[in-house]
């Protein structure tokens, strides 16, 4: 038996986006409370440390046209500087293997994973992202790229379509997607939405598992601080 290492690479060449270098890196145990002990994905440019690639603005092989990009004045909720950072240093310090279906499929057996802790899955190839949902027991995903010219439309049957407004949240489910509506405090829930579950009931996205694609149109409301970075963010959009 292998010892079992914290992160795997899953994927390693261009981006779907821009073409660009890129590299997946699957984290296999996660202290986030919202999330719960999901296996965690990040997209993250290979040669570039991901702070300087979201000052430079080349976040965009992994993050497209998200409105939520730090450099473009969004209100992206990750903390660059912390976990995207040090998962890219133990990556280029070689700390994570390739992953290999032989050794490592059965760190999947029983899991959920997250696709795109940091990062947009459509930037990596689908069948990569589809083989972590294949291996798994469940997932939750998030996508800003629906309908670029780029999208592998597959990655609505494994990813919530990300919205800013309720004029783009229609649209999208008109096209197929589930979408997750990211709406200001007092905004109301449009028909036929949830709101998301850790807001309502206190439940983890382990726990929940709505945002997996297919299931349910998912709202959520944006607090403090963020609020008023997100309403330009939403002007800009
Ligand atoms: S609806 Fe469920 S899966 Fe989606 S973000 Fe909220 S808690 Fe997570």
């Amino acid at each position: 038996m292998s010892m079992k290492p914290k992160g795997l690479v899953m994927y390693r060449g261009p981006s779907q986006i821009d073409g660009q270098p890129i590299v997946v890196v699957a984290t296999l145990k996660s202290a986030n409370r919202k999330t719960g002990d999901m296996v965690q994905t990040w997209i993250l440019r290979e040669n570039l440390h991901p702070v300087e690639a979201s000052k430079r603005k080349d976040d965009v092989s992994i993050c497209g046209n998200c409105p939520h990009r730090h450099a473009t004045g969004g209100s992206c909720y990750v903390n660059i500087g912390q976990a995207p950072a040090s998962i890219w240093k133990s990556y280029r310090a070689g700390k994570y293997p390739s992953f290999d279906a032989e050794k490592h499929s059965g760190f999947f057996a029983g899991r959920k994973v997250r696709l795109g802790a940091y990062g947009d899955p459509a930037a990596m190839p689908f069948n990569v992202a589809q083989q972590m949902v294949y291996l798994s027991d469940g997932h939750t995903g998030y996508t800003h790229q629906a309908g670029r010219k780029f999208f592998d439309n597959r990655f609505l049957t494994l990813c919530q379509a990300s919205a800013d407004t309720p004029k783009q949240a229609v649209k999208l489910q008109q096209n197929g997607a589930k979408t997750f509506r990211v709406a200001l405090k007092n905004d109301r829930l449009m028909p036929g939405e949830i709101e998301c579950l850790s807001d309502t009931k206190g439940m983890s996205c382990l726990e929940c598992g709505l945002c997996d694609g297919v299931t349910k149109n998912v709202m959520i409301r944006v607090h403090g601080s963020r609020a008023s970075r997100f309403k330009s963010a939403r002007v800009a959009a």
